[in-house]
C-alpha cells in the first residue's frame, strides 16, 4: 500500500507517519528531514536549498522530484509520503511513476497550526519532537533520550510559517483536490491527542 499524509505544518504529519511506518511496515519518506540531513551533512543539494528552507519557501522541483525518485525507486515495500506532493506539478510527477492507495488530510486551523509550530522544538541529535506547549523535556533545553541539545528549528519563526501556510493553501490544497476527485481522501481531525488521531487514520486505511 501507498499512502499520503497532508496537512498544515504542526498538524502532527511526521509524528503520525512515525507510528504507522512502526505499525505497518511501510517506509517513511520525508522530503524535509531528507533536506536537512543533507543541509546537516553539507552536501552539494544541501547548500542548494538552504536559504529556501530557511525562509519557508518551497524548494524548487528539480531538487525536490530527484530526492524523492531516489527514496522511493527499489523500495521492497509500500511508502508513507510526508511533505510530498506540495504542488501541482510534484502530484503529477507522483501519479505518473506511482500508484497511491490513500490519502491522509490531517485538519488543523491555522491559528492551531501557529501556536503549536512556534513552540516546537527538536533534539539537534536524535530528532525527538518536544513542544513547549504540551511536551516539555524534563531537563529546559537537554533531550530526555539521547542528552543532546533541544532547539528550535530556523523555519519555526512567525515570517516563515506564514509562508508556509500560503503555500499550504496556494498550492498544496490544488493536489489534495486532485486526489479528492479520485475519492480517495480521508479527513482526520488533528485537534486531537497523538493516540486518537492514529487510531482514526488505520480505521480509514483498513489496517
Ligand atoms: P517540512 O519538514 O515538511 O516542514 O519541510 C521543511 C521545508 O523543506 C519546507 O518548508 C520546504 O522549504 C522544504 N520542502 C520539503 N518538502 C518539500 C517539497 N515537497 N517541495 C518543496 N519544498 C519542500
Amino acid at each position: 500500500m501507498n499512502v499520503i499524509l497532508f496537512g498544515v505544518q504542526g498538524s502532527g504529519k511526521g509524528t503520525q507517519a512515525k507510528i504507522l511506518s512502526e505499525k505497518t511496515g511501510l517506509k517513511h519518506v520525508t522530503t524535509g528531514d531528507l533536506f536537512r540531513e543533507n543541509i546537516e551533512n553539507k552536501t552539494e543539494l544541501g547548500k542548494k536549498v538552504l536559504e529556501f528552507i530557511e525562509k519557508g519557501d518551497l524548494v524548487p522541483d528539480k531538487y525536490v522530484l530527484e530526492i524523492v525518485q531516489d527514496a522511493l525507486d527499489n523500495l521492497s515495500t509500500g511508502f508513507i509520503l510526508d511533505g510530498f506532493p506540495r504542488n501541482p506539478s510534484q502530484g503529477e510527477f507522483l501519479l505518473k511513476k506511482y500508484n497511491i492507495d490513500k490519502v491522509v488530510l490531517l485538519e488543523l486551523t491555522d491559528d492551531v497550526s501557529v501556536k503549536r509550530l512556534m513552540a516546537r522544538r527538536l533534539c539537534k541529535d536524535c530528532k525527538t519532537d518536544y513542544n513547549m506547549l504540551y511536551k516539555l523535556p524534563k531537563k529546559e533545553g537537554i533531550c530526555d533520550l539521547c542528552g543532546g541539545e533541544v532547539i528550535q528549528r530556523k523555519d519555526d519563526n512567525e515570517t516563515a510559517i506564514k509562508l508556509r501556510l500560503d503555500k499550504f493553501h496556494n498550492e498544496t490544497e490544488q493536489v489534495i483536490k486532485v486526489f479528492a476527485d479520485k475519492g480517495i481522501v480521508c479527513r482526520v481531525n488533528a485537534d486531537q491527542e497523538i493516540g486518537a488521531i492514529q487510531k482514526e487514520i488505520l480505521e480509514n486505511l483498513g489496517v
